[in-house]
């Protein structure tokens, strides 16, 4: 009954374990119920009370050792034969990690476009103060767009602002009827229209898109615009100024402040351009604002008389007040956009500031 022995051939025999049965095999050998150790543990209990005393401990430490020995291997063979699978298990990394409840996954948040963003800060502005939201038709007829707001066929004002004309056919000899379609130049198209399904008092802002024959780096093809429009008894130069101030201060920063110059659009008199103080240079004069400390930023005006008559609204009675921008100058000046083409990319990287 050498345990010396019998240890180093349970160290040479664990040192050969190739995997999880070996490894039981020579756990019966030495452990288990007939194991060699087994027998050398039982066979104690015939010897000497001295011989017990000295073997007892012994052996019992050496069963421990064994046991712990064992359990040792039965991990590092679990390990390796993980590492094996991980190696040859191919991985799909685009596949979410649906394991983990959903809420704790962060995908990266998605923004509303700067363009969107500005669109509906200006919606909300207006709709405080009592203004309704109305839709405009991107494809309009040639009256609405030009004639109903005093400019007939042959106004000047129409070179300034050719568009996309789309012709009927005459189904019946495929010739074309006339260039009555086209797409709309301004929102203000939609005022006539607007008028004549509707009683004064009006109070209405129409953002919307707008086409024209411009390219360049602040103007592109297609672009936005919002109009005003405001019908009501007794209306005056004071109402629209205050309107203004009100919301451009809103739009662009509370110490904002607008002036008026007088200036021609057919469908207003008298017609005016507003302007509103530099936010680059707080109104002080810079390279933006070519050091006058002022930005033109919208056009206005009182509803000219004609345009009432063309929306069937007495002049004698009622007066009005219109305005309207771009809104891609005001959403590059607010952020200090140089190149109007930048909005329309959609590069994250561009985006990604806002
Ligand atoms: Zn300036």
């Amino acid at each position: 009954m050498d345990l010396e022995k019998l240890k180093q051939q349970f160290i040479e025999d664990i040192a050969k374990v190739q995997d999880e049965h070996s490894l039981a095999d020579i756990e019966t050998k030495f452990l288990g119920r007939k194991g060699e150790l087994t027998e050398i543990l039982k066979s104690l209990a015939g010897l000497t009370l001295e011989k017990k005393k000295v073997m007892g401990p012994k052996a019992n430490n050496l069963r421990d050792w064994m046991s712990e020995k064992i359990a040792d291997c039965k991990f590092q063979i679990a390990d390796l034969k993980w590492q094996k699978i991980a190696k040859s298990e191919k991985q799909d990394i685009n596949t979410p990690t649906l394991h983990y409840p959903l809420s704790t996954i962060h995908y990266p948040n998605g923004h509303l476009h700067p363009l969107s963003n500005f669109i509906f800060k200006i919606e909300r502005v207006f709709e405080e103060m009592g203004f309704e939201v109305v839709d405009s038709y991107d494809i309009e007829t040639d009256y609405y767009n030009f004639t109903a707001l005093n400019i007939p066929p042959d106004h000047p004002t129409r070179d300034t602002q050719d568009t996309f004309y789309i012709k009927k056919i005459n189904q019946a000899n495929n010739k074309s009827k006339s260039d009555e379609f086209l797409l709309k130049t301004q929102t203000s198209s939609m005022q006539v229209r607007y008028m004549k399904n509707h009683e004064p008092p009006i109070k209405i802002i129409v953002p919307g898109k707008c086409f024209r024959r411009d390219d360049d780096a602040t103007h592109s093809p297609q672009f936005h615009q919002f109009e005003g429009l405001v019908v009501d008894k007794d209306l005056t130069m004071g109402h629209l100024k205050e309107t203004l101030s009100l919301v451009m201060r809103k739009l662009l920063g509370e110490e904002t402040k607008i002036r008026f110059r007088s200036s021609f659009f057919p469908f207003v008199e008298p017609g005016l351009e507003v302007d509103v103080t530099c936010p680059f240079c707080k109104g002080q004069g810079c390279n933006v604002c070519k050091k006058t400390g002022w930005i033109e930023m919208l056009g206005a005006g009182m509803v000219h008389p004609n345009v009432l008559r063309e929306g069937g609204i007495d002049p004698e009675i009622y007066s009005g007040f219109a305005f309207g921008t771009g809104i891609e100058r005001l959403a590059m000046m607010k952020h200090k956009i140089p190149n109007i083409k930048l909005l329309y990319e959609n590069d994250l990287r561009f985006l990604n500031q806002f």
